[in-house]
């Protein structure tokens, strides 16, 4: 085994062993300490980094191996150090332990995503140590604040600390690269090239206050009551931008179905669990999420809103708000509570060459597929921020019945110990080679 697979398990149990739970808010254990775990791994091989604190507690670490041909643009990896908080209560392990047990490595983080940030520790390391140097520059990042919106991490970064990323044109970060298996000679790399966009909306009705014994024609909780039924019931039509409808055919290809674009059911079926990643980038959706109005039962309040979280397909975005506001009404307005962009970028290029180069030369029965990602990832602060296309490359072979999507944000979140040592071999090929 190589210097990287030997350590990549044990480098993940020791930044899950960090508690760097972010709840959203200043009240969480902040990514100080994970990031030391990082800087003191990279001090050991001499390397030496940037880092910085958005926040008191709130650590980036950013540091730079330079390529030896100066003409390539520079490639960025990087990965979050925060994680989710954990309610031990609900798991069979401490979450915070980084147990290693039954070939699996046990706790908060296993997946999302301190598995990465070790494994780019992993390389990083075993790359200075024998004295290698990849072809053009690359960046590794290791950020505050994924799971909460960036502010404090890919955010601060890029506004403050812009030069770390000079030359960088493309990214690569979670949530890709992960495998499905179609038989024992086929499986399927799921590659993120496309995120939706986020829009979460507070839809609000100014009606007549007064008492509710009356007659009261101008009801603002009737009236947002009514505009939450029309978004939450809405059937959003299929539609499918270019990304899903790749990942479609080469899904039905790869499983022997016939794709129907209007019934892509059966095709999705075969996704088993990781269809989570991936049922809703088929349409816009729309899910009603809070509510608030009034404050005793016979008075009318004189408004009532509602939170609904929308995600709109990229390409869409126009399309998406022309609805949304057919069905919200006259009597209804909303504003945003956050609003984000979608990304979609094309299966193509150097990069993506390199990236299915790497995997099948440690799994040749690897073929890589393009996906679409429901949710948001990093990627896109550094996208908006420095205009860098980003993919979701974290190579992880992984056993054909293990739940994978189940893991992110979920309880028992683990990783296979061979998951990861095939990572680094990947990601070391990818890295030096690209
Ligand atoms: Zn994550």
């Amino acid at each position: 085994m190589t210097p990287a697979e030997l350590e990549v398990a044990e480098l993940t149990a020791e930044l899950i062993r960090v508690d760097s739970s972010n709840y959203g808010d200043e009240s969480g254990p902040g990514e100080r300490a994970a990031a030391e775990v990082v800087m003191a791994r990279l001090a050991e091989v001499g390397i030496e980094a940037h880092y910085s604190e958005s926040a008191p507690g709130r650590g980036n670490v950013v540091t730079r191996i330079e390529g030896t041909d100066p003409s390539l643009p520079a490639l960025l990896v990087h990965g979050h150090l925060d994680v989710v908080p954990a309610n031990a209560a609900d798991w069979s392990v401490d979450p915070f332990a980084g147990e290693i047990r039954d070939g699996y490595i046990w706790g908060r983080g296993a997946v999302d995503m301190k598995d990465m940030d070790a494994m780019m520790l992993a390389v990083l390391r075993q790359m200075v140590r024998e004295g290698r140097r990849p072809r053009r520059d690359i960046v590794f990042a290791w950020v505050a604040d994924e799971e909460a919106g960036g502010v404090y991490g890919a955010k601060y970064l890029t506004a403050n600390h812009r030069d770390l990323f000079d030359g960088v044109t493309e990214s690569i970060s979670e949530v890709g690269g992960y495998s499905l298996e179609v038989d024992p000679s086929l499986r399927l790399y799921l590659i993120e090239t496309a995120q939706k966009g986020l829009s979460w909306m507070r839809l609000i009705a100014d009606g007549t206050a007064g008492h509710g014994s009356m007659l009261n024609d101008s009801n603002a909780v009737t009236e947002v009551a009514k505009a939450v039924a029309r978004l939450g019931g809405h059937q959003w039509p299929i539609t499918l931008t270019p990304t899903v409808r790749r990942f479609l055919t080469e899904v039905s290809e790869a499983f022997g179905l016939p794709f129907d674009p209007e019934n892509p059911g059966p095709v999705l079926e075969k996704l088993g669990p990781l269809v989570r990643f991936v049922g809703a980038t088929l349409h816009h959706t729309t899910n009603p999420t809070m509510l608030e109005a009034g404050y005793k039962a016979n008075v009318i309040p004189g408004q009532a809103s509602a939170v609904v979280d929308g995600r709109f397909l990229p390409g869409y975005e126009e399309d998406f708000f022309k609805t949304v506001d057919e069905l919200l009404g006259p009597n209804v307005r909303r504003e945003f509570v956050q609003h984000d962009i979608a990304l979609e970028t094309t299966f193509d290029g150097a990069l993506v060459e390199s990236m299915i180069a790497a995997l099948k030369a440690e799994d040749p029965t690897a073929r890589a597929v393009p996906y679409c990602m429901s949710g948001g990832t990093d990627n896109k602060t550094f996208f908006a921020d420095l205009g860098v296309r980003g993919f979701g490359f974290v190579p992880l072979r992984l056993p054909k019945d293990m739940d994978f999507a189940g893991m992110f944000h979920g309880v028992d979140e683990r990783v296979p110990v061979e998951s990861l040592q095939f990572g680094v071999r990947v990601l070391d090929r990818l890295l030096l080679n690209y």
